[in-house]
């Protein structure tokens, strides 16, 4: 199937595909709680006639869905959770629907949708003709709680040959750089309360352990090598200034441009807080509450996504979506920063315009960007293709209210983008055995599948490290969907 049928497959769909990310931005849910997303895109697939498997890794919302019969696998993700506190309308001034309350700030809602386009154009080609399997994977908890990190772990990615994904943004490019592996903690402290005037002597202060760490943090900071981070925020500091605080609370995190650094640095950092605590003299305890890999690019993906995007060529918004895609523009203010970071000869279309649609080679190949993503781990198991399409009026910043609005609005566009060219270049990996086979050949250069190995402790809960409650997700599907057994099921 040529990508001009793929983008017709998304085409046939769109009316669908568009209501269905409006009824996830309409019902933003967070971290590992994202259960009406889910079930809708579960019940998407499980409609278009793939087999579905709900609960994997032990994390209730996440799943993988199958569509077609043996080699080659090719495959996409979804993400679909929100961010606290960003409620916002599709407007183009700040409004929230209901204040405090979350909202689609990073586009997560077109992204899980956009996903799901590409696979169903995928699993149309299959139908043609095209020999293979198409898997769709819902990755929950990308904003927080690392949820990739928990479906690696249970292998959900492991039979796929290559995975092409992307993030919402505000062009249309694939993304070919790296980033930073990061480890997180939770460190508690525990001393001995007492009147902190009338009877210090008595008391061992926890504030003190915490603040201890930190310092050791701060010369930690001028013996590492370069590009490490290292941040940390006390979350809980005591009550009152005349008590002496029996528990203290504060979380770090360390990232590093290889998983050997990070557990380098890690190892150091245990370490400063035993020997805060023993300066203190207060207890500590150390929990990691993440970990994941950077991730490992793949250029030959990337020039595979990049020639999708040349196949489509540049899209348009048009109608009453024209006029709020100029405003949304607008209210960014002078975005002169951001469209600095194009090329040259990009920089005046993207300048006059609301949006930037004409697809551009990888901004960011040979870097190593300084932010971390779950889908690290996944690009250390499968080849991953990445890309960015333009769901948001040039320059708009991820978390922004405008992002939310652009995401509930005129981001549909960039999203529909999204799903052609997944699908148009998935189509392509099961159709060119020799692309998806140097595809396979530049992973095994860069090291292959073998030193996986999950960053995150065998008995580490993922609800638990993160504060949530489990939310009980477990609709009727029936049909071909199917729960994995729950520790504790009957
Ligand atoms: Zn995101």
């Amino acid at each position: 199937m040529e990508t001009e049928q793929v983008a017709d497959a998304v085409a046939e769909r769109r009316e669908r595909l568009i209501a269905l990310s409006r009824e996830i931005w309409d019902r933003p849910q967070t971290a590992f709680e994202e259960t009406d997303a889910a079930e809708r895109l579960v019940r998407a697939l499980a409609d278009r006639g793939f087999d579905v498997e709900v609960g994997v890794g032990g994390v209730e919302t996440g799943f993988v869905a199958r569509y077609g019969e043996g080699d080659p696998v090719v495959g996409t993700m979804g993400e679909y959770d929100a961010l606290p506190g960003l409620s916002q309308r599709a407007a183009a001034t700040r409004e929230p629907v209901e204040a405090g309350a979350p909202g689609h700030g990073c586009g997560h809602n077109l992204f899980g949708v956009g996903s799901l386009g590409g696979a169903f154009a995928v699993a149309d080609a299959i139908d043609a003709g095209a020999e293979g399997t198409v898997v769709y994977v819902g990755t929950p908890a990308e904003e927080a709680g690392a949820g990739k990190v928990y479906l690696a772990r249970a292998g959900a990615f492991d039979d796929v040959d290559a995975l092409v994904a992307w993030h919402p943004g505000w062009y249309n490019a694939p993304t070919k750089g790296s980033c930073l592996a990061v480890n997180g903690f939770e460190v508690t402290v525990r001393g001995e309360s007492a009147h902190a005037a009338a009877a210090p002597e008595a008391g061992r202060s926890a504030l003190d352990g915490i603040q201890l760490l930190n310092t050791a943090v701060e010369y930690m900071r001028e013996h590492v090598p370069d590009p490490v981070r290292l941040h940390y925020v006390i979350t809980e500091g005591g009550d009152a200034a005349n008590v002496v605080p029996p528990e203290a609370t504060a979380e770090y995190l360390v990232r590093a441009p290889s998983r050997e650094l990070v557990e380098e640095v890690s190892d150091w950092f245990r370490q400063a807080a035993r020997g805060a605590a023993l300066m203190a003299d207060v207890d500590v305890d150390v929990t990691q509450t993440s970990g994941v890999y950077g991730v490992r690019p793949n250029e030959t993906l990337g020039d595979a996504i990049r020639s999708t995007m040349a196949d489509l060529g540049p899209f348009e918004i048009d109608g009453a979506d024209a006029a709020l895609a100029d405003d949304l523009r607008a209210s960014l203010g002078d975005v002169s920063g951001a469209v600095a970071t194009l090329d040259p000869e990009h920089r005046e279309a993207a300048r006059d315009a609301a949006y930037f649609t004409e697809p551009i080679d990888a901004l960011d190949a040979g870097t190593t960007g300084s932010y971390s993503t779950d889908s690290g781990d996944v690009s250390q198991i499968v080849p991953l293709g990445r890309m960015t399409t333009a769901t948001f009026p040039v320059g708009t910043p991820l978390h922004s209210w405008q992002a939310v609005a652009a995401s509930g609005s005129t981001g549909v566009e960039g999203m529909l983008y999204a799903a052609k060219t997944i699908g148009g270049t998935l189509v392509r990996l099961l159709e060119d055995p020799d692309l998806l086979a140097s595809v396979v050949a530049e992973f095994e250069d860069r090291g292959g599948a073998a030193g996986y190995e999950s960053p995150m402790p065998a008995d580490a809960d993922p609800y638990e490290l993160l504060g949530v409650e489990r939310p009980g997700f477990d609709p009727d599907f029936g049909g071909n969907v199917t729960t994995v057994e729950r520790a504790g099921d009957d």
